[in-house]
């Protein structure tokens, strides 16, 4: 049983806050709301919350803390507030708030102290983490398994690891530029070929990739867990990482850590050594999807992937659809890049998947953490892929793709779903298929 906690404490920016203006215009967009019809688990609700919290008038105990836990962080109310609420941002505050000052259960103090903060960072300790989960796997020991357990095991990919990514990789089109590139934690680990490609495509774009061996977490896992002072660690080490090498740009293929990544300045507000360095370090950061779409515009080619120095034609006569990875489509605006990238491929495949931008449940570790309506907002998900009737789904973060993927695979369906990188580079197998009459 968790303690509550009465201490009050200026945690929020308190502008920030009353920019509320209730006007109830972010509660359709909420998936949380959507799935309970509850006002404290709605944007302005727990906006509400918070503030009561801060100001002692309500106490920090299991009900109110339940309610800021069942967030899924996805900002989706973030993009609809017409009063620029920054909901993100007091999200955060409050959750570094709450892992300060409220006592939490064993089980919830493991998950998210030494699961998430302690094995997801670090790419050696995720790849010895994944090995006993991929064997249970291999030799079919779910059923034997308590249900959080079957959950989270059908979140884990049955591949191994590929090749690591050299430090350099040369252009292989029209030299145009020089680009770093973020490898992500959980991308590293679990999607190394889609790494593999996101370069292969970089490269034909025209651009040198440089990735730094010093860079690490992007800082996203803490910051959305209630860990900003780790969190800011991370981004300075990765400015460090990423300093003087006379880069274009900072591309990132997982939405997630873009996100993150491009609020730098924000993270490190008010501290007077990094917060302009980290301004400039966000202001290069660009996801692949952006960056592709730029880098085609300005060669002429519109965003087409089809007609551009890419192989992706190898899906190009499946049916394909694009579910929004939340940080991609809400605090990073990106939405139209990747679907032009793909009806470059596809042209008339490309079909639309209703509720596209709701949250698919997975959102960075709460599939972990609260599983019961990641569970809701999964099943959610994966009928609207199937009613789309696509041979394919396309997203831009891993963990979407780990939760849609197991959501088939739980629904007994034939559906792919791919990273965006995956997509784009085609798959010589796939061509082969293609050509077979
Ligand atoms: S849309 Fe913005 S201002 Fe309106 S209730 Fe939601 S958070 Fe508040
Ligand atoms: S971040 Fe997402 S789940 Fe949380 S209040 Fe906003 S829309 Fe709802």
């Amino acid at each position: 049983m968790s303690t509550p906690s009465t201490a009050s404490e200026r945690f929020l920016d308190y502008d920030k806050s009353l920019a509320c203006i209730h006007c109830g215009l972010c509660l359709s967009s909420c998936p949380t709301y959507l799935e309970t019809g509850n006002e404290n688990d709605s944007p302005r609700g727990r906006i509400y919350l918070m503030r009561a919290v801060q100001d002692g008038r309500l106490p920090l105990d299991d009900t109110s803390v339940q309610h800021i836990d069942l967030c899924l962080g996805c900002r989706a109310c973030e993009a609809v507030c017409p009063s620029g609420v920054q909901y993100g941002n007091l999200l955060e505050h409050t959750r570094d708030h709450i892992e300060g000052t409220y006592e939490r259960s064993t089980f919830q103090n493991f998950l998210r102290r030494f699961v998430i903060e302690k094995i997801f960072p670090h790419r050696e300790r995720m790849e010895l983490a994944i090995i006993p989960a991929r064997l249970a796997k291999t030799l079919k020991l779910e059923k034997f398994l308590p249900k959080f357990a079957r959950d989270a095991l059908s979140l884990i990919p049955g591949n191994g690891k590929g090749e690591p990514l050299p430090p350099f990789s040369a252009a292989t089109g029209t030299r145009k530029g020089r680009v770093g590139f973020i490898r992500g934690c959980v991308m590293d680990v679990m999607f190394s070929e889609t790494n593999q490609n996101t370069v292969k495509l970089l490269n034909a774009a025209g651009y040198d990739v440089v990735v730094p061996e010093q860079q690490g977490c992007c800082g996203a896992l803490f910051a959305h867990s209630g860990n900003l002072k780790r969190a800011r660690e991370c981004a300075r080490d990765n400015i460090n990482a990423f300093a003087n090498q006379n880069l274009d740009a900072i591309i990132i293929n997982a939405a997630g850590c873009g996100s993150t990544l491009k609020e730098y300045g924000e993270l490190l507000h008010g501290d007077q050594k990094w917060e302009q360095r980290g301004k400039e370090f966000s202001g290069k950061v660009k996801d692949i999807t952006e960056f592709l779409c730029a880098a085609n515009d300005a060669a002429g080619d519109k965003g087409s992937a089809g007609a551009s120095p890419y192989q992706g034609v190898a899906y190009h006569r499946r049916r394909v659809t694009y579910h929004d990875a939340c940080h991609l489509a809400h605090p990073q605006h990106i939405t139209k890049q990747p679907r032009d990238l793909i009806k470059g491929v596809a042209g008339k495949n490309f079909v639309e998947l209703p509720e596209s931008d709701v949250c698919c449940g997975s959102a960075g570790t709460y599939n972990l953490t609260e599983p019961e309506m990641a569970e809701r907002l999964q099943n959610r998900k994966i009928q609207n892929i199937i009613k789309t009737g696509a041979d394919i789904v396309v997203t831009t973060n891993p963990g979407c793709l780990l939760q849609i993927r197991a959501g088939l695979e739980k629904a007994g369906s034939k559906i792919q779903a791919m990273h965006i990188a995956d997509y784009l580079a085609g798959d010589e197998q796939a061509v082969i298929e293609d050509r077979l009459p």
